[in-house]
């Protein structure tokens, strides 16, 4: 062990000062490693799903740029393929519950009645406007109190689009947010005759995104793609795989995810995972045993949804279930369709030396 003397700078001349500068010096070592561990132990960020999607159309320009000057820490984008392969901003693999997909194009919907975004040429995607999301079947607004659905003045991004918008805000703002991409449903392309994972990785790789200290985290529910991903096409940068909710016959404890070994191989090919927010706060708000466990096999942990207008029957209102995530769960991150709201939460909360 270090001499005392030499860390305090304090000589121990007689038997009762030796005791003194020990003390000294474990009460200063102690405060140098809880210092440490506030500068080490980053805030969680903000994710903003779909953009500043409480406020604006899902998934349009117009909602990225609102998350951006929220301050989001991240800003997530779904993809999926046109019919010409070209990779868009949209979280369905169908047009029509957010879109006037059956306007413009009348008849094009396949026998489930379902208009699909692969069967559109870009050209044909782009005469399309975004609305504020609908139920395909009542065509009633999905979150009631949102943008109202009759203002539908919104383009439909491709990925490369949305990218150059974040690029050039990162310049003329001086901050730069994070991307989050999602592969959406790689199996049904492929079973369409779509490879999208290739595609996709090509626009992130041009954008300089595939380095495991870029700003993005790639993300897929699908386990094997993953997989995929990783280690046959390449992938370096962050990767993490997103988890469903539980189906209703398990319990938190009885969580797949925590079952011997599940995490820790998890670990060899993910950064992180991305589970619905029942599988981290069980339903009276405590936390379950996942966070601590993914944690412990180094795993980062990002839940999804947080939106203020569906709050889960414990919070009482937002905060309350931002201080179960963040304080006393100990996730890493949250995706959320009210970015401002978290960002304020972290600003009232997270010490000053941890903030990005
Ligand atoms: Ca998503």
């Amino acid at each position: 062990m270090t001499s005392p003397s030499l860390v305090n700078g304090e000589t121990a001349s007689t038997s009762q000062s030796i005791l003194r500068p020990s003390l000294l010096f474990r009460t200063r070592l102690t405060i140098l490693l809880l210092m440490a561990h506030a500068t080490t132990v980053a805030a969680p960020i903000v994710i903003a799903h779909r953009g500043a999607s409480g406020y604006l159309p899902e998934h349009t320009l117009a909602a990225k740029a609102m998350a951006h000057a929220q301050g989001a820490d991240v800003i997530e984008q779904d993809v999926v393929l046109t019919h010409d392969d070209v990779p868009i901003v949209l979280h369905d693999i169908h047009l029509d519950a957010v879109s006037d997909v059956a306007e413009k194009f009348p008849g094009r919907q396949r026998t489930d009645g379902r208009f699909y975004v692969l069967d559109f040429t870009l050209d044909e995607i782009r005469q399309l406007r975004v609305s504020e999301r609908r139920n395909p079947t009542t065509g009633q607004p999905v979150f009631p109190g949102r943008f109202p659905p009759e203002k539908n003045a919104f383009p439909i991004p491709t990925l490369e689009e949305e990218l150059n918008l974040l690029a050039g805000l990162a310049r003329s703002t001086g901050r730069e947010a994070g991307i989050y991409p999602e592969i959406k449903q790689p199996a049904w392309h492929r079973d369409q005759g779509h490879d999208i994972s290739p595609i996709v990785l090509e626009v992130l790789r041009r954008h300089g995104y595939d380095a495991p200290e870029a700003r993005c985290h790639l993300q897929c529910f699908d386990a094997t793609e993953v997989r995929r991903l990783r280690h046959d096409l390449g992938w370096k940068g962050r990767l993490v795989l997103l988890v469903e909710d539980f189906p209703r016959d398990i319990s938190p404890a009885e969580d797949p995810l925590l079952a011997a070994g599940v995490l820790d191989d998890l670990a060899r090919t993910v950064d992180g995972i991305g589970p619905a927010m029942a599988r981290v706060l069980d339903d009276d708000g405590s936390p379950t045993r996942l966070t601590a466990a993914a944690h412990a096999a180094g795993l980062v942990v990002h839940p999804y949804t947080l939106r203020c207008d569906r709050l889960p029957t414990f919070a009482a209102n937002a905060d309350a279930l931002l201080t179960a995530l963040f304080t006393e769960a100990g996730v890493d991150g949250v995706f959320t369709d009210f970015p401002d709201v978290c960002v304020r939460w972290i600003t009232t909360h997270a010490p000053a030396s941890s903030r990005r």
